[in-house]
């Protein structure tokens, strides 16, 4: 039989008191396994909680920078102490900067792939240790299409997401031989708050340029929802996907197929 369900996994997933991140966590607990989720700030984790609570969830609930080794490493700490070992750990945290690149700095280049790239290799390391002794293991990463293509204004991002995809081949053929699994996720257009500006209507009412252009050009013909990645990260944190590792499942309505 094909084994979907997560009973008695501890899944981690960064940044996900809302958008992407929340739906992801919300899909694992239906599957049967206990949620833990950070994020950058305390207002953000207990709106988390409060949505979790909503949804008939008891989340655990931390704040941690996923820059911050030490405070990843502590972090890490603490939820094998008080949760249990995470079993499934999904690479969510992320944050884009829209500016051409010549007139972006260094720092913020820098700031986007800290988060983007440098934060999923800080957290994939203080997690894989205890899933090697543990026997087993996922890991998935939040990819994107940048991860394959460029676009103006987003440089770092996809440099990042390039990169992010490289690093999930990385920890796959590194990591395989302990029975971990590293796949990505590369979600098409979702609609989140991170892509809430591009849906703004002109003031003429007229569709925003760029929202015109994702549903003329997405064979699915919309946005997609965070509840879309469900499915696919359900799949990817289970035991049906044990033989598949490496790669990113690209969930996208088709617009990377007839782009
Ligand atoms: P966001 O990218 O807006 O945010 C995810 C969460 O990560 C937020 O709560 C954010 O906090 C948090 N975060 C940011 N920096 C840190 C940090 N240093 N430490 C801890 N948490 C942090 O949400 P989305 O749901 O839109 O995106 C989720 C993932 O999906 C991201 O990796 C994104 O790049 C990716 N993605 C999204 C797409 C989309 O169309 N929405 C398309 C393709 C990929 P805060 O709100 O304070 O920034």
């Amino acid at each position: 039989m094909v084994n979907f369900s997560l009973e008695g996994k501890v899944a981690l997933v960064t940044g996900a008191s809302y958008g992407i991140g929340f739906a992801i966590a919300t899909a694992f607990a239906q599957a049967g396994a206990t949620i833990v989720f950070n994020d950058i700030k305390q207002e953000l984790v207990d709106k988390g909680l409060a949505a979790y609570k909503e949804k008939g969830i008891e989340a655990h609930g931390y704040v941690c920078d996923v820059t911050d080794e030490a405070a990843v490493n502590a972090f890490i700490a603490q939820v094998e102490k008080e949760v249990g070992v995470i079993d499934i750990l999904v690479n969510n945290a992320g944050i884009i900067k829209r500016i051409p690149m010549c007139e972006m700095t260094a720092e913020q280049f820098r700031q986007v792939v800290d988060v983007d790239l440098n934060a999923p290799f800080i957290v994939s390391k203080a997690v894989i240790p205890s899933m090697i002794k543990k026997g087993h293991g996922k890991i998935i990463n939040i990819c994107s299409m940048m991860s394959e293509l460029g676009r103006e204004t987003v440089s770092a991002y996809a440099a990042a997401k390039g990169g992010l995809k490289m690093l999930t081949r990385n920890i796959a053929s590194e990591y395989g031989e302990y029975n971990i699994q590293c796949n990505g996720i590369g979600p098409g257009y979702i609609a989140t708050p991170q892509t809430a500006p591009l849906r703004e209507r002109q003031p003429d009412g007229s569709r925003h340029p760029f929202d015109a252009f994702i549903v003329a050009k997405t064979p699915a013909a919309r946005w997609g929802t965070p509840e879309d990645l469900m499915g696919p990260a359900v799949f990817l944190a289970s035991d049906a996907s044990n033989f598949v590792n490496g790669h990113v499942l690209y969930v996208d309505g088709g617009i990377l197929a007839y782009i």
